[in-house]
């Protein structure tokens, strides 16, 4: 076996992933092509670097861009979950973002009913499972945020949305004051939409503790900035609210970090607090989830016993229904008992 292969053999949920942010750099290419879009750069690989998290915005916006029909939408959702399964994947909750795609009058059904297609299809082929939470996109302010769950609970009415099951939010984070959602995220909830955003990514711990008051999220993505405040800390680790965290994404894209040695991800579980492991934007970031596991393994030190745990607090914080999170815990538990390691309270 090839060293790192047992880092892929792990068994995964994956909670924090864009489907915007897996696009194969040569389907950018083909995307462009097929819908007259020039590129900055023939070379896509060019095209994915970044020094902040504004420049990485700019990035997955043009990405966004290209994704203009039906079967651009099913193409991009197809392939994020087949080349996630060979590194772990079993079961996905994924963000969409389509506020500029509905600005530039694409429609909701006909978006969410490419990304239904492509998953089908892809979980015919690996078996993997994938669900999709509704992003709204920050910048485009609270007004565009509570349209978007209009639409969204009208899709739902009329039982075209059914694979959608969260609501979320993402984008630029500094310089938007969360309340200005909230309207959006009491309509989420009344039509039964699970509720999580991207806080703390950018900006300091008081963001996430208004997005959990202001916005009643369930679940945090990021959460970077957690530790810095003690009450929060002690606060979301008791009520079991996980973090949806993504270490080598915030050195990446959010430059948070110089080092993933310096990452706080394995300081959040100590401290109690319900953190799972993610990749963000992996076909942007040169990344998979094996990748994301063994480095940051390697990099905090985390012998296998822990990696177990945090591939089963996974299970833990997705939205299945209990009985749905009892069988997948125990479908991990046996797969994880196959691939054990001679002494797991070693970093492998
Ligand atoms: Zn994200």
């Amino acid at each position: 076996m090839r060293s790192g292969d047992v880092y892929d053999a792990i068994p995964k949920v994956e909670l924090h992933c864009h489907v915007e942010g897996t696009v194969r750099p040569a389907t950018v290419v083909e995307l462009a092509q097929k819908n007259g879009r020039q590129l900055p750069s023939e070379d896509p690989t060019e095209l994915y670097r970044y020094t902040s998290l504004n420049s990485f915005l700019e990035i997955f916006w043009l990405v966004q861009e290209l994704l203009v029909d039906r079967d651009d939408w099913a193409r991009v959702a197809y392939q994020s979950v087949v080349d996630a399964v060979p590194h772990g994947l079993r079961y996905r909750e994924m963000f969409f973002t389509p506020a500029r795609h509905l600005a530039a009058g694409q429609d909701l059904a006909e978006i969410v009913a490419g990304l239904s297609d492509g998953i089908e299809q892809a979980v015919l082929e690996t078996g993997a499972r994938c669900a999709l939470i509704c992003d709204i996109d920050r910048a485009y302010g609270g007004g565009a945020g509570l349209e978007l769950v209009e639409r969204l609970a009208a899709l739902r009415r009329s039982g075209r949305g059914e694979r959608v099951i969260g609501l979320g939010m993402d984008s630029t984070e500094r310089g938007v004051d969360p309340r200005d959602f909230a309207d959006a995220f009491r309509l989420g909830e009344s039509v039964g939409l699970r509720l999580t955003s991207h806080a703390g990514e950018d900006t300091g711990p008081d963001n996430i503790a208004t997005a959990l008051d202001a916005l009643r999220i369930e679940r945090i993505d990021h959460g970077l900035a957690i530790l810095e405040d003690e009450a929060l800390t002690r606060r979301v680790a008791e009520e079991r609210i996980p973090l949806n965290v993504c270490p080598n994404s915030n050195i990446i894209i959010a430059n948070k970090y110089e080092r993933l040695e310096e990452h706080p991800f394995r300081r959040m579980r100590q401290a109690g607090v319900l953190a799972t492991l993610n990749t963000d934007d992996p076909a942007m970031t040169d990344l998979d989830l094996g990748k994301e596991y063994r480095t940051v393994a390697r990099a905090l030190g985390m012998p296998w016993s822990e990696i177990e745990e945090v591939a089963l607090d996974g299970v833990e914080a997705t939205w299945l229904s209990e009985g749905e999170k009892r069988s997948l815990r125990a479908q991990f538990e046996r797969e994880l008992a196959e691939i054990r390691p001679s002494d797991p309270s070693e970093v492998v």
